[in-house]
C-alpha cells in the first residue's frame, strides 16, 4: 500500500483554488465532493424535489437538475420550497443548455435560488451569439454572486475550436492523431471558456470545469492535460458510463487513477438506470469509489471473504449481508454521531484460515466457524481477542459489539 508520503498517495491532491456552491466548498483543501442528477422533467415539481430528497439523503452533497424550458426554470421555487419544507438545504446546480441566457434572464428567482450554474460552451450558440449568450449567462452568475461550471462534452464539443485546432494540425510537420486534437479542443474550449468568463467579471474561485468523454484512457488523458494547464476545481465524471455492472465497474475504472493522481474535486457517477433499479445507486457507487481509495469514508469498511467450500457458506452469507446492511442502515451518521471516530474497519470472515488475521487488522473483525471447525465465532477487537460467540444470535450479539464499539 502507499504511504501517505508518496506522490501516488491520494492524499496528494492537484492544488486547486476554492469553489464555494451553496456552502459546500469545492477544491482540493476540502474532501472530494460527491453529486449526482435527478432525471425527472424538472417541470414536475413534486416528482423532482422527492427524487433530490432521495439523492440528497443517500449522500450526494450537490444534486443537479435540467432547466430546460420556461416550465422547468419556474418549477425551481417550488422545489426548493419543497425541499425546505422537510428541512433539506441541498444546493441545487443547475443545467443549462441552448437556452441558458433566456431562462436565466427570464427567471431570475430560479437564478437566485440555484448554487451554480452549469454552461455548455459547445451549444450556447454559434458565432457572435456564443459569445453574446454566454456573456449574458456570466452576467447572471456576476450579478447573483454563483458559481458556474464549464462543461464540455465530447458528444456536444464546440465545434468552432474543434475546425480551428484541425486546420492548425494540417500545417503541422507531423500532425497530431484525430483523437489527441479532439482532446486538445475540449481542453481549449473549456479553457477559453474559462478565461472569457474571467474577462466578463467571474472570479477565478468560481469557475469549475468539466471535460467529459466517455472511454477511461481518453478521460486520463483529456484531465491530466486541463489539471496541468489550470488551477480550478475540477467536476470529474465518465460520462455514457452506461447501465448496471458495466456503468459502475467502467466509473471505477476511469475515475481510481485520476483520483489516485489526486485529480478531480467532484465526482459524478453517471449511470443508465436499470429499470426499478433505486436512483441513489450512482450515490452510492460514488461514495463506494471514494472510500475505496482511502480519500473518505462515509461508513465502516466492511472486509469479508468472498466463501469457500471451507465455510458452511449460507449462514456465513446471510452474517456478511445482515452486517452490511446493519451499517448502511443504522451507522450513516456514525462520524456526526461519534467526532472523535477515526475511519472504522469490520472484518467478516468465512474461517479460521484468513479470518482471525483479517480480523487483527480492522478494529473489530469476526470469523466465523468453516465447515468443520468448532462451532463458535471468535471476535478480535483491536487486535486483540475479545470474546467468543455461539448460539443463533451471532449476527445480533456481533451488531451490539460493533455499536458498543464504536460508542467506546
Ligand atoms: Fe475460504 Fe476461509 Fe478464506 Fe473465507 S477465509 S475464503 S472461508 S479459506
Amino acid at each position: 500500500s502507499q504511504s501517505p508520503s508518496s506522490p501516488h498517495h491520494p492524499s496528494h491532491r492537484r492544488q486547486t483554488v476554492t469553489a464555494n456552491v451553496g456552502g459546500v466548498l469545492i477544491g482540493s483543501g476540502h474532501p472530494v465532493v460527491v453529486q449526482s442528477m435527478t432525471n425527472t422533467d424538472t417541470a414536475d415539481a413534486e416528482a423532482t424535489a422527492i427524487q433530490v430528497a432521495q439523492l440528497a439523503r443517500a449522500g450526494s452533497e450537490l444534486v443537479r437538475v435540467t432547466v430546460n424550458t420556461p416550465q422547468a426554470a419556474a418549477a425551481v421555487p417550488e422545489i426548493v420550497a419543497r425541499l425546505r419544507e422537510v428541512g433539506l438545504e441541498v444546493p441545487l446546480v443547475g443545467d443549462f443548455h441552448y437556452n441558458g441566457h433566456l431562462l436565466l434572464r427570464e427567471f431570475p428567482e430560479t437564478a437566485r435560488l440555484l448554487a451554480k450554474y452549469r454552461i455548455n460552451p459547445g451549444n450556447v450558440g454559434a458565432g457572435q451569439h456564443h459569445d453574446a449568450n454566454f456573456a449574458t449567462m456570466i452576467g447572471v452568475a456576476n450579478e447573483f454572486g454563483k458559481p458556474v461550471r464549464i462543461g464540455v462534452n465530447w458528444g456536444s464539443l464546440d465545434q468552432s475550436v474543434l475546425a480551428r485546432l484541425m486546420d492548425e494540425n494540417a500545417l503541422r510537420s507531423t500532425p497530431r492523431s484525430g483523437t489527441d486534437v479532439m482532446i486538445d479542443a475540449m481542453v481549449v474550449s473549456a479553457l477559453e471558456s474559462a478565461r472569457y468568463a474571467e474577462e466578463l467579471g467571474l472570479a477565478h474561485d468560481k469557475i469549475l470545469i468539466s471535460v467529459k468523454v466517455s472511454s477511461a484512457p481518453e478521460l486520463w488523458q483529456v484531465y491530466r492535460q486541463l489539471a496541468a494547464e489550470c488551477d480550478y476545481p475540477l467536476h470529474l465524471g465518465l460520462t455514457e458510463a452506461g447501465m448496471g455492472m458495466k456503468g459502475i465497474v467502467a466509473s471505477s475504472v476511469a475515475l481510481a487513477p485520476l483520483l489516485t493522481e489526486g485529480i478531480g474535486d467532484t465526482i459524478r457517477v453517471s449511470l443508465t438506470p436499470e429499470p426499478g433499479a433505486p436512483r441513489k445507486l450512482e450515490v452510492e457507487v460514488a461514495q463506494q469509489i471514494l472510500q475505496s481509495l482511502g480519500l473518505r469514508q462515509f461508513l465502516p469498511q466492511v472486509t469479508s471473504c468472498p466463501g469457500c467450500g471451507r465455510t458452511t457458506s449460507q449462514f456465513f452469507q446471510e452474517l456478511a449481508q445482515k452486517i452490511q446492511d446493519y451499517i448502511r442502515d443504522t451507522m450513516p451518521d456514525w462520524k456526526a454521531r461519534y467526532p472523535g471516530v477515526e475511519d472504522m474497519q469490520v472484518a467478516v470472515m468465512g474461517c479460521i484460515v484468513n479470518g482471525p488475521g483479517e480480523s487483527k487488522h480492522a478494529n473489530i473483525g469476526i470469523s466465523l466457524p468453516g465447515t468443520g471447525e468448532d462451532p463458535r465465532a471468535p471476535v478480535y477487537q483491536d487486535g486483540k481477542l475479545l470474546t467468543t460467540l455461539k448460539g443463533p444470535r451471532i449476527a445480533e450479539d456481533f451488531q451490539e459489539l460493533m455499536e458498543r464499539y464504536v460508542e467506546q
